[in-house]
């Protein structure tokens, strides 16, 4: 910047972490500079990451209930079947992401925090408390902010297999999300969440579907029934679930695209599909930031902080995806940004807990977990009691006609505290909420089992699943 204004707080990144981040210290009273190298806020969340997947999975649940419209009694008429209106459903996508990058744009000014474009880096360490960050335009031009603080929320990207550059057939969370028709076919290349969530959603838009992951199961970091009930589900939807596959190659072929690999028991195979989506994970944005003039030191790429979200590098934070131990995901990356805000503002703040995140999981049916699993909690030592309840006998369930799925909960013999709850079904990334207040006010079974839960409700199920622990779910 041209003047001397020198920042409470400069942010490196204008996604999820950096823009919560930005305005919670404004609410603090702190003077803010938020730096963001494109032209739009939110960054892959809000542009081609949560929002827009999930806008695509509501018109796919929508169209699936559209094709069995007449079990709701929606008859089309003689003849007449629905027809998919795909730039529509793009529009309607698109137009939901416009509405909430001007939302930024108005918090942006409601909160008087200074917006800079351009792609920042580190100068170096501070220089009598005082860090220099340089951000360059897309003309070349290089301005430089100064700040006390400085909070480093540049985020991640997909990663590629080696040797592959996305295009239009070989697709990432990017080119997927702007494909000009759903493909026919469609190979998904690892099975956490961005996997299986495209695989969910093309599945529902008529594409063949076929997941090839390399480890023994789907979903690796859910429970282990989770896992097991989405792969059946998924197979009885259609979707060709295949673990323990390690690709070899991706390769073009005249229409489409070739994935050879080896299954499970050491084969090699092949399939083509028309499209193939790589998600294999993503790695953070930590290059070119000037990370190798400080003090912040990496592990696999990622930056290393403590519980209040400051590197080794004094008055630098990091936030959101590019932090070392946390999940990449929005809502972890916001609450690290209000934590690393807190700090600089000298306010009271609780270090994100790591195991009081909740996971969402956005496919048909969807997952929503926090805590231990089963496994985790017996490998820690607790005496484990698990209460497990089907969603098939929740009224509600039925009336919306999704009863697939479960609620499990996992809680400690002696005291009956709650240490973990694992849902699968209808809502369950709503649901999970509950069970977030819960562990966070370190509830019990039986405290739990006298709460009121409203009727028909499908958070009742979570009612029977505590009630499960002591094997006295009212409805199963
Ligand atoms: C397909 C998909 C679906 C997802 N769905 C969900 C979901 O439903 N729920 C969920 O919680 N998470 C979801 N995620 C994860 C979520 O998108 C990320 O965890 C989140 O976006 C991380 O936020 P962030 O602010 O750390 O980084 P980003 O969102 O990546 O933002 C970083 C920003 O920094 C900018 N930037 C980078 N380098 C610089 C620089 N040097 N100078 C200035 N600016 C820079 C970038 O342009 C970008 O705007 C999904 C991800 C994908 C790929």
């Amino acid at each position: 910047m041209a003047d001397n204004t020198v920042f409470d707080v400069a942010i490196l990144g204008g996604g999820p972490a950096g823009y919560t981040a930005a305005f919670r210290a404004a609410q603090y009273g702190l003077k803010v500079a938020l730096i963001e190298k494109t032209d739009k806020l939110g960054g892959t969340c809000l542009h081609v990451g949560c929002v827009p997947t999930k806008a695509l999975l509501f018109n796919a649940e929508v169209w699936d209930h559209l094709k069995h419209g007449s079990e709701f009694g929606i008859d089309l008429g003689e003849g007449v079947t629905p027809k998919l209106n795909w730039s529509a459903v793009q529009q309607r996508k698109n137009g939901i992401v416009v509405k909430h990058t001007k939302g930024l744009d108005f918090l942006v000014k409601k909160n008087k925090v200074t917006r800079i474009e351009g792609f920042a880096s580190l100068t170096g360490p501070a220089q009598a408390g005082v860090h220099t960050v340089d951000v360059s335009a897309t003309d070349g031009t290089v301005t430089q902010v100064q700040a006390k603080n400085v909070f480093l929320a540049t985020g991640s990207e997909a990663k590629m297999l080696p040797g592959l550059t996305a295009d239009d057939r070989i697709l990432t969370n990017i080119e997927i999300l702007a494909l000009p028709e759903p493909p026919k076919s469609l190979i998904v290349i690892g099975a956490g969440a961005v996997g299986v969530e495209f695989s969910s959603i093309f599945r529902s838009f008529g594409a063949e579907v076929a997941i090839l992951e390399f480890l023994p199961r789907i979903v690796p970091v859910e429970d282990e029934e989770v896992s097991k009930e989405l792969t059946r589900l998924f197979k009885k939807r259609g979707i060709d679930v295949n673990t323990g596959a390690k690709v070899e190659t991706v390769e073009k072929t005249e229409t489409g695209v070739k994935v050879t690999y080896t299954d499970a028991n050491g084969k090699p195979q092949v399939k083509e599909a028309e499209k193939v989506l790589v998600a294999v994970g993503r790695y953070g944005r930590t290059t070119g930031i000037g990370l190798e003039k400080t003090k912040v030191e990496l592990e696999r790429g990622l930056i290393k902080v403590n519980d209040a979200q400051e590197t080794a590098e004094p008055g630098v934070f990091a936030i959101g995806d590019i932090v070392f131990g946390l999940p990449q995901l929005a809502h972890v990356g916001m609450m690290s940004g209000m934590v690393a805000a807190a700090k600089v503002a000298g306010k009271k703040y609780r270090p994100v807990r790591h195991d009081r995140i909740p996971g969402c999981t956005y496919c048909e049916p969807p997952i929503g977990s926090v805590g231990l699993t089963e496994t985790q909690a017996k490998e820690k030592g607790y005496e484990v009691k698990v209460g497990k309840f089907p969603m098939a006998g929740n009224s509600k369930a039925t009336i919306l006609g999704s009863h697939d799925g479960f609620v499990k909960v996992v809680s400690e013999a002696k005291y009956g505290e709650i240490l973990g709850v694992h849902i699968l079904g209808a809502q369950a990334t709503e649901l999970i909420a509950e069970a977030v207040t819960v562990l966070e006010l370190e509830g019990t079974v039986e405290e739990m089992m006298f709460t009121i839960h409203a009727h028909p409700t499908l958070s009742e199920s979570l009612l029977d699943g505590y009630g499960a622990v002591e094997g006295m779910a009212i409805n199963a």
